[in-house]
Order: structure tokens, then sequence, then C-alpha cells
């Protein structure tokens, strides 16, 4: 079994002790004020050292971005762009925000990055924003032969606010695994925008770029979106790339859920959204490891635009967030974190194979990225029930909905399952297998309550021989090993 050793969010006993103090010294002067504050703060690291996270949208970021994120930077408004800012003092926040740009963009090999969005939602506001500036307003303006809206009239103003409105996306269908922000309607990308959904094959579960480019010849979107949050395969962004080429789109791809995969290399060449995508933006904080935020990376065309992110749609920038991206974004250029990287795919590999031996059914039949998805109907269950029972074992997972799912988006037949979090602990292949063996333990002893698609009662004896078990594997790969508080 592996131990700590191999954790790189924890660099030896230095770095822990030094960590530890700091953190005690922090927490001895939050308590002089709102000791509750404190208090809650030493439970979570309790609680998520204790709790066997499959959650596949987390993480845990190292003590070095996370002491980052505690700073005056805070302090600072800093509206505008590095060196053209709305507010005079900004000398150190230009420098926390060059350098979190230009890691950005070499990791990624991304000509422009923009470091400002505080999440990945506000980064996809920014980049369809980006794109209705470059391909509806500045044509428009150019027509209208003025610089500016300002000196657009009335009427033309009127004409041009109707077409921002009413241009065409295209995403990927939520139920096969897109974003609520790829055009739907409770999102005000649903709004913004007249979408249309493409899927998956739905016998094989997986993409087809067929039927794909055959809806976008149809429907003629301004702005195609690639990426997905509950999808287990690699995408092929080359060929979106042609499709959205052929039909005269944008390519936008959303990676915030896979872009530690693609900052370690795990995805390369057309499997790499970047070098063949228009916009690309990501979170900081799930597989990259970062800290909570977000971030857009584009190509020369669309980096005035989207430098035009705050104050268009963004909130002053938060300087101590850069400066943890920063970091984190230094972190992941390191070779230990390709190593992660590839780490966090073999676990998923591991976990797969895991629930196929024991029978158990994966949408897709298995996973090539971070994440699973299991399909609970085989067990009796709705997706709720199973949250629930693997709850009460200690097992921290979300339900999702599967594609056609016969209970809807509320109860959901699938459990989604991700390994970037405790492989930042240091679990192994072996120690994934493992914890498809609890999570099958536990569903195979759920009895559905068919009076509900919420209630359940799971065996006597199960949950504390799984909390057991799960104790072990925690102890054998500690969060912040010598931290203590
Ligand atoms: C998580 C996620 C987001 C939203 O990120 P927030 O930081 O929570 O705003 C956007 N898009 C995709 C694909 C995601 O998985």
């Amino acid at each position: 079994m592996t131990t700590s050793a191999s954790s790189d969010i924890a660099q030896g006993a230095q770095y822990a002790e030094t960590a530890s103090a700091a953190y005690q010294s922090a927490l001895q002067v939050i308590e002089t004020i709102e000791p509750r504050i404190a208090d809650a703060t030493r439970k979570e690291l309790a609680d998520q050292r204790d709790s066997l996270k499959l959650i596949a949208s987390e993480n845990y970021a190292s003590p070095a971005v996370l002491l980052t994120m505690g700073t005056w930077l805070s302090d600072k408004y800093a509206e505008g762009t590095i060196g053209h800012r709305f507010y005079a003092g900004c000398q150190n926040i230009d420098t926390v925000e060059s350098l979190a740009a230009e890691h950005a963009r070499e990791l990624f090999g991304a000509p422009y990055a923009y470091a400002q969005p505080h999440s990945g939602i506000d980064a996809n506001l920014v980049a369809y924003w980006a794109i209705l500036a470059t391909r509806v307003e500045a044509p428009a303006l150019a027509e209208k032969g003025v610089r500016n809206v300002n000196d657009l009239s009335e009427t033309d103003w009127e004409e041009l606010r109707h077409q921002y409105g009413n241009q065409r996306l295209m995403g990927m269908s939520l139920d096969t695994g897109g974003h609520l922000t790829h055009g739907f309607r409770p999102n005000i990308s649903g709004k913004m925008f007249h979408q249309r959904s493409y899927g998956t094959d739905p016998e094989t579960g997986l993409l087809d770029y067929d039927a794909l480019a055959a809806a976008a010849r149809e429907f003629k979107p301004l702005v195609l979106v690639g990426g997905y949050s509950a999808y287990p395969r690699r995408v092929n962004f080359a060929k979106m790339r042609e499709i959205a080429d052929e039909v005269g789109a944008t390519l936008f791809v959303d990676m915030a859920h896979f872009a530690g995969l693609v900052a370690g290399k795990v995805f390369t060449g057309d499997e790499d959204p970047v070098p063949h995508a228009h916009i690309t933006t990501t979170t900081t904080h799930k597989s990259l490891r970062g800290p909570r935020g977000g971030l857009v990376l584009a190509t020369a065309e669309y980096s005035d635009a989207v430098d035009k992110g705050c104050p268009m749609v963004l909130g002053g920038p938060l300087s101590h967030v850069m400066a943890a991206k920063a970091v984190a974004l230094a972190e992941a250029r390191q070779p230990s974190f390709q190593a992660y990287a590839q780490r966090v795919a073999d676990n998923a590999k591991s976990l797969a194979e895991g629930f196929l031996k024991r029978g158990a059914r994966l949408v897709t039949g298995g996973t090539d990225n971070h994440l699973v998805l299991l399909d609970v109907q085989s067990f009796g269950l709705t997706g709720r029930q199973a949250e629930s029972a693997l709850l009460d074992a200690g097992v921290v997972t979300n339900r999702n909905a599967i594609p056609a799912d016969p209970n809807g988006a509320w109860y959901t037949s699938g459990i989604r399952f991700g390994t970037p979090a405790l492989t930042s602990r240091g679990f192994n292949a072996d120690e994934f297998d493992k914890v498809a063996e609890l999570v099958v333990d536990v569903l195979s002893n759920t009895e559905a309550d068919g009076t509900s698609k919420a209630k359940y009662t799971l065996a006597d004896g199960v949950a504390d021989r799984v909390k057991a078990a799960s104790a072990e594997l925690l102890a054998a790969n500690p969060l912040y090993p010598g931290l203590t508080l």
C-alpha cells in the first residue's frame, strides 16, 4: 500500500511543521474575535480527514495554495486589467495577476490567459460575452462606422440589443453530462441564447460526432460548446473544431472538470482542448487542485473582449485568490503534477474495473478520465437512495442523472464518483478497488422503500463495517500529515 510519501500536497516534515504553525497562529487570532468560526474551521478539517471523499468536482489544495489566500492582497481594489486599472496603487496586484496569467499560458500553451473570474460560472459568462462582442457587436459597429456602443443611434442600439439575445448555442445535454451553464433555461446562458443540445449514442453512451455534425449543420450555432461535468470519457476536440469551422461556430470548451488532466498531460493532441478551441474556460479548484476560482484561455482574436470581463460581468478581482491561482499553477507546472494526473486516471480505471467485476453497470461501460458514473438501477435504487445510504456509511458522493434518466434530475438513477481528491491523499489503484468493494457492499445491502424515491433501509452492521474499512484506508493516506491544530 502507498503511504503519505506519495502525496504531493504534503511536501515533507519541515513544510508540514511550518504550515502547522501558521494555521495554529491564524486560528488563535480568529478566536479572539469569533471563536465559533475558528471552531467550524477546525471541525471542517476533521470532517475532511475522516470522510471518503469521492465527489468528482472536489479536491484538496496544498497548504501553500490555502495560505496564499489569507492576506491583505484581499484589501485592494483592482478593477481593469494588468497595467490599466481604474484605481491607483495596483503595482503589486499587477505582479500577482501577471504571474497567474503567465503560469496559465505556459502550463496550457495558450496565447492569452485571464485570471480574474471568481468561479467557473463567471469564467463562462466572460467567455459568452467575449464571443458576442467579437462575433455580433464588432461587426455591427463596423457596419455603422462607429467605434463604441455609445455612438450608436437609439434605433441601431435597440437592434443590436435584440441581436445579443437571439444567438444560437449548442452544448451537451444535461442528462448526458453537460453543465447548466451550457445553455439551459434555469441558467442565464439559456435565457441569453437560443439553445439546442447534442447527446450521446443511446446504445454505447459515447459521443457520436457524426450525429453532432449533422445537428450542427441543421442548427448553425454561433457557439459550439464542448466540455462536461459527468461524461466519463475523453473528447476529440480536433473533431469538434472541424465541425465548428464547417458551420461557422466559435468553439468554446469548458474544461472545468478535467483541466487537471490537461495540465498533467494525460490529455494531449486531439484530447487537449486548448489548441483547438477559440476560447477555453476552467475552474481552478477541481482536478487542477487550486483555490476556488475560474480562468479563461483565449486566442488573440478573442483576448481584447475577454479582458473586458471586469467590470462587464465580474466584480472587482479577488487579488488574494489570483495569487493562490499563481501558486497552484506553479505547482501544476512541476513534474510531480503530471505523475498525479496520471494516477488520477489510473485510479479511475481501477475504480471502474472494481465496479464491473462486482457486477455493477457503468454508463459507457467504463471510464478514461477522472470520473465514473454508476447506474444504480441494477441495485433497485434511485440515485437519491444510493447517495444517502452511502453517506450513512461515510462515503461522500453525489447523485447524478444518467442518459434518459427515468427518475429525472432530482432523484436520478446514477451516482458520480471522482478520483482527484483521494488521489491527492495518496490513494493507489488497489485502494480504489477496495473503495469499489465498499460501495458495492453498501448498495447491495440497501433496500428501496417502495413508497418513496428517497426512503430506504440499510441492513444492520453494514455502515459500521464499511466505516471501519474506510478508516483504515484513510489512516494509510493521511490528509495534510503533520498538520495539527
Ligand atoms: C463545476 C463546473 C462549473 C462551475 O464552476 P463554479 O466554480 O462552481 O462556478 C462550470 N462548468 C462545468 C463544466 C463545471 O463542471
